[in-house]
């Protein structure tokens, strides 16, 4: 199963995106000759709802789940990072493919929903708004293309529950899009920022420790309300993930720092520095002393 999904074409050669209304001729089930062939060979790009779907569903912390079933890939020449599903040892199928079928099923990740069609974002050059559409993927092995039956994109959507995976990662896609759309004119982000973008989009337990923190509440305004949830829903934590990472990566302000924040920083910053030099300087004091008491 490859994953066709997220491409930004920057080429003028724009593929003929399909619409939710145009119909397509598909039908995927347990009795068909091809059942499980397009779980043997997988290339599956994971958002962070996904992640997160996978991870209670396993009861898993994301630390594991990140190391039994994902494989980090840099998204753009910047670097970005994703992370893809991770095969079966030396193989290349999918660790959740059983006999019966997919054993996540009902959390199965956003690509495997959307199968055989891969959602697009189109950025066009110099345009601020995105374009969705969905492009058909036709592999010889999949024959559910010769089924007899037709629907249209939208009822394949709903069919295949992809709408509340598309709602709960929309701002999230869209800041990939608009990373990939910058192109290398914006320059390669910091390191810093590449490991705020990992830790908000992948690690959320990381994060939501991160975001709940004394230091980070000591920074950034946040509503008392919106500090519970951060606290107690991970599902929170993952849409404010894209909210700060909007801002840090695109100075798209929506988060108000604390006044005064910045010189605290600084300040501790120096007086962490003193405290160090000062250290330095009695410990060459009493080494002084010592190379004295020696010589005498
Ligand atoms: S998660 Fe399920 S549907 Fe997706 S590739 Fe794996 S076995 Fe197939
Ligand atoms: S019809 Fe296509 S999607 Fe369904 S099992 Fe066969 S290869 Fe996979």
């Amino acid at each position: 199963m490859s994953d066709k999904s997220d491409i930004p074409y920057q080429s003028p050669l724009v593929p003929n995106l399909l619409a939710e209304s145009d119909l397509i001729q598909f039908r995927c089930h347990k009795g068909i000759a091809c059942f499980n062939e397009c779980c043997r060979n997988i290339d599956i790009t994971l958002t962070p709802y996904d992640l997160l779907r996978l991870k209670q569903r396993l009861e898993l912390s994301s630390k594991e789940l990140l190391n039994q079933y994902t494989l980090p890939f840099e998204m753009d020449a910047h670097g970005t990072p994703g992370v893809k599903l991770k095969p079966v040892e030396g193989g290349t199928a999918c660790q959740f493919m059983t006999e019966d079928g997919c054993s996540v099923y009902e959390d199965r990740p956003t690509a495997c929903r959307y199968y055989p069609l891969g959602l697009m974002s189109i950025r066009k050059s110099g345009e601020y708004s995105d374009e969705q559409g969905f492009a058909l993927v036709k592999e010889d092995h999949c024959l559910g293309h010769n089924e007899d039956r037709t629907l249209t994109i939208q009822e394949y959507r709903e069919e295949q529950g992809v709408e509340e995976y598309d709602e709960l990662t929309r701002e999230w896609r869209r800041l990939i899009l608009k990373k990939k759309s910058a192109g290398p004119s914006i320059g390669k982000p910091p390191e810093m920022s590449l490991q705020l973008f990992f830790m908000a989009s992948y690690n959320v337990d990381q994060f939501q420790q991160f975001v709940t923190s004394e230091q980070f509440l000591g920074t950034y305004q946040l509503e008392p309300d919106l500090i519970e949830s951060l606290k107690t829903d991970q599902l929170e934590v993952i849409k404010f993930g894209a909210r700060l990472l909007k801002q840090v990566l695109f100075g798209e302000i929506t988060i108000e720092v604390v006044s005064g924040a910045t010189e605290k920083r600084v300040q501790r910053q120096k007086a962490r520095a003193e405290e160090l030099r000062e250290l330095a300087r009695k410990q060459a004091e009493a080494d002084t002393k010592a190379a004295e008491g020696k010589g005498s």
